[in-house]
This record gives structure tokens, sequence and C-alpha cells, in this order.
């Protein structure tokens, strides 16, 4: 039923799709490519975004965790429109950038940095940049963490039902798409979340070959996974005894659950930290910060960072006005207000229908999850049934408050120009769910 409203709301969608014959899938991404249909949008105008049937919904899609600002957020446009009219790329640095690295450093207690243009190309030159200042191959990377799409991680983040994974302790490496070799496998050792025993085990039967483990600081491909008490500051302090190195992947992360990421929240500073998605503002651009030790390696030309695009003037225009104007303290109380409405509205829909669900937050991010258990790893969360993420998602949408179309729990993101109004349709919306489930 949710899903025939969905689909005859959407005739334009439905167009759009048929009209997109040379567009590969009918998308720009398979991520994009939902069940029952893909929803095109034409706009999006503070915490609403529209599509093209005219439709409007409050989002807390957020472009995957980008749009921490909502859209057309007054300082992000007078920056971005300032940079247009003056040329928009040189392939040259721009003053934005000095502003930029100085913030970012400042956040997050990194010294040095550099930009690209994806998260997947931050995870690509931190992975880099841990085999290089090691002179050693093999990474450490925990099961079901996503970093983007490159061959070193694409690596055991959502195996298919049919793959063999392994003991949930010694997970086996999957790669997790067709086009990565399996020789790659011999270079990654995947190690269980939140579990300090695994790692140590991994580094010492593979004694001098480790360069280094990347991680979500928080897990936030697998709904919301925090880290256990120590275990971060144990990782580090693990891996530097074996003369590896330690890659937070804040690129979910970053900016999105509190000013300084989750660095600062748990006061462990890696060795080096991934940030992309909402630095940018909605322009995309990525960053790679690090100690001294490690990116001295660029500064002197022993790992050659660059990218004709990196650091390119309005993305760092966008990144400026985001850092400088939008992420102030009074957003993040604005933000964390908002996180506090959510969570009393949707424990209250649980409690009233006495269901074993949980609401799980982690700044501007959160998520409910269906399961009566704490998550605390992939296997945990492989426990989920699906069809949970899926109803929420259509019910949501069928309701005017947009989640993302993919995945069994992917998070929402409330972002500065939410109100209380969003956050309560969201709350009913749920609610809505709740009653259709438990009804007799
Ligand atoms: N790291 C994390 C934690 C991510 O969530 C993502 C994207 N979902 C990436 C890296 C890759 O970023 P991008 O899609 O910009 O390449």
């Amino acid at each position: 039923e949710e899903t025939r409203s969905f689909v005859a709301r959407q005739p334009q969608s439905r167009a759009h799709r048929d009209r997109a014959a040379h567009l590969a899938g009918g998308a720009t991404s398979n991520w994009q490519i939902a069940e029952p249909q893909a929803v095109w949008f034409s706009h999006g105008s503070g915490s609403k975004i529209y599509d093209v049937d005219g439709i409007e919904y409050a989002d807390f899609h957020g472009g995957y965790g980008v749009s921490l600002a909502g859209h057309g957020h007054p300082a992000i446009v007078a920056a971005v429109q300032e940079r247009v009219t003056r040329g928009t790329h040189f392939a040259q640095p721009t003053e934005d950038a000095i502003v930029v690295a100085d913030n970012l450093a400042e956040r997050f207690d990194q010294p040095l940095w550099r930009f690209a243009n994806s998260g997947t190309e931050a995870t690509m030159d931190a992975i880099h940049l841990m085999r290089a200042a090691t002179g050693r191959d093999r990474i450490l990377k925990v099961e079901g963490c996503y970093h983007g799409h490159h061959d070193s991680v694409e690596v055991s983040v959502l195996p298919e039902p049919d793959d063999d994974i392994g003991p949930p302790d010694r997970p086996h490496g999957v790669a997790d798409n067709s086009g990565i070799p399996d020789a790659i496998l011999d270079l990654v050792t995947i190690v269980p979340f939140n579990d300090l025993g695994a790692v140590e085990r991994a580094l010492a039967e593979h004694p001098d070959q480790v360069a280094g483990m990347i991680l979500e600081p928080v897990m936030m491909n697998a709904g919301i996974i925090d880290p256990v008490d120590g275990y971060l500051a144990g990782l580090k302090e693990l891996l530097h005894r074996h003369g590896a190195l330690l890659t937070f992947d804040e690129v979910k992360t970053g900016l999105t659950v509190g000013p300084g990421g989750v660095t600062r929240l748990v006061g462990v500073t890696p060795d080096l930290v991934c940030l992309a998605k909402a630095i940018g503002g909605g322009v995309s651009t990525a960053a790679i910060g690090g100690t001294e030790e490690v990116m001295s390696l660029i500064a002197d030309g022993r790992y050659e960072q660059v990218g004709t695009f990196n650091g390119n003037p309005l993305a760092m225009a966008a990144a400026r006005a985001m850092l400088t104007e939008v992420l102030t303290p009074a957003s993040y109380a604005h933000l964390d207000r908002l996180r506090d409405r959510m969570t009393v509205g949707l424990q209250d829909v649980i409690d009233r229908h006495d269901l074993p669900w949980r609401v799980v937050t982690a700044g501007a991010k959160g998520c409910v999850s269906f399961l009566p258990h704490p998550i605390r790893n992939f296997r945990d969360f492989l426990q989920l049934d699906g069809r949970y993420g899926q109803a929420h998602w259509l019910v949501q949408a069928n309701r005017g408050a947009f989640l993302p179309p993919w995945g069994k729990v992917e998070q929402w993101l409330v972002s500065v120009q939410h109100t209380d109004e969003d956050i309560d349709r969201f709350v009913a919306n749920c609610g809505h769910l709740a009653s259709r489930l438990t009804a007799p």
C-alpha cells in the first residue's frame, strides 16, 4: 500500500527515469537507484527539498551527510556567488585555502592539511600516506566500515548473504565490488569493530608488515555504533607500539557530531584524519589532516598528493563560509536542541507502542535501530531485518520527510536550518509506522 502510493505520487520522477536513456542505470550513482523507484529532485530551500512532482519533504537525507548547512544558506550562497564571478578554477591556491586549513587545524588538532575532492580520495591518500610513512603495505580495516570506492577499502563493507565472511572475531576479507582484484585481499586484514584483542592479534600475526589502520571512529555505515570506552585510545597505543599508524575516517562524522568530530569528542588524535561531505557546505571537497611527522612526506615530496581540482576555489569559498559563518557555537546549540527533541519524541513513540527499538544519535546524526539489543559491531548489525528500514523510508517519504533511500539503516542528518516542526513531522511519521506495525 505504501509502495503503491509512493509510485502514484511521483509520475514525473518516473518520466525522468524513462527519459534518462543515456544515464547508465538511470541515475548518477548506484546508490541513487531506489526501490520502488528513484526520486528526482528539482530544488531545496532551508530544511526542505522538492521533487520533480512538486512534493515537499523535510530533508533528513542531507545528501548522505553533506547538507549540514541546509539548502541555500545565505552565507554559502554569498560566498559561492562572489567566487563564481571571479573565476572558479586556476589549479593554483587561493587565499580561502589558508583560512580553511587554519580552521580545520584548530578544530581537529592536526597541524598540516591538504585538500581533495571526495571522501574516496581522502581515504585513498591517507592509506597511501600510512604505507609511504612506514614502508609497509598491509592495512587493518574494520568489517562493515565504508571508506569509499578505491581498491584497498572496498573490502568487507556489506557482504552478500552467500559470502564466506568467516567467524565474528576473525572475519574473512571479502571483495565488495566486482573490479576489485582478489590480490588486494592479501594486503588488507579485516578486524571487528570495538575489539582491541583482534587488532593485537593481527599485529602479532603480521610483524613489521602493518602500515596502519583505518576506521570510522563512530561507525556510521551500519546504523550508528559508538566506540566502547578506551577503544580508540587503545588502538592508537597498540598501533604505535608496533610502528603502525592510525587514520580516523571522519568523512561522515567530521563536522556533524560536533565542531571537531569524534577526534575532539573522545580526545584521541589520530595520525591522520579524513574529512569530506559537510565541510564543503554542499560543494564537493575533501581534506586530509595529519601530524608533522606524516604530512612532512607531502611537504618534502616523498608522497605526491596531487589532483587538478584540489583546493578548487569554489569549494574553498564554500568551505570557508561553512566553517567560519555557518557552524557557529549557536548553530551547534541549535543542532543539540533538535537532537534532544528528536530523541524525546521518538522514545515516546517507542514507549507508547512498547517496541524494542532504540534511538541512537551522534550530534546532528541519528537513527532508529530496529533491534532490541545495542549494536556493538557489524555482526550485531547484520541481524537487523532490512524490511524495517525500507518501511520507515516509505512511510516517511509518503508523509513529507526524506531519509536516505538505501541500506538497512542510514542515519538522518539534521541541518542548522531545521525547525521544531521538521522534527515533529519526522516523529509523527515514525509514530505512524509504529501504529501500523503493532496494529492487531
Ligand atoms: N568514508 C565514509 C565514512 C563515508 O561515509 C563515505 C561516503 N558515504 C566515504 C568515505 C566516501 O566518500 P565519497 O562518497 O565522497 O567518496
